[in-house]
């Protein structure tokens, strides 16, 4: 699958998504926490699980990753994706991953793939 760098508007998306997230989290607690306590926490960890699944998949699906040190552009899994550090440098976006090619831990590119 071929990839491409990741746009601004990109990332505008992304950050939409996650406050979504945030909010339906946020509202969820404030409703369920009124119908019962004890449900209601555990409907609200319930919620929060749906919520993190779905943006990660999401994100798994729509982004890519390129080794800085070899070029090497690989895809991740969705523990993999959630379990790693990400952040963002004066290079952009990268997430601290392995690369399959050359077995080095770096801060690896972010690419998007592009939809065929
Ligand atoms: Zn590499």
């Amino acid at each position: 699958m071929p990839y491409e760098d990741v746009t601004t508007h990109e990332w505008e998306r992304t950050a939409l998504y996650l406050a979504v997230g945030m909010l339906l989290i946020v509202t969820g607690a404030i409703f369920l926490f009124a119908i019962s306590r004890i449900i209601g926490a555990i409907l609200w960890f319930a919620l929060i699980a749906v919520v993190l699944v779905a943006l990660v998949s999401w994100h798994t699906k729509t982004y890519a990753y390129r080794c800085k040190q070899c070029g090497e552009e690989f895809e991740i899994s969705r523990v993999t994706n959630f379990v790693s550090p990400q952040g963002v440098g004066k290079d952009g976006a990268w997430k601290y991953l392995r690369c399959p090619r050359c077995d080095k831990h770096e801060r690896a590119e972010v690419l998007k793939k592009v939809k065929p």
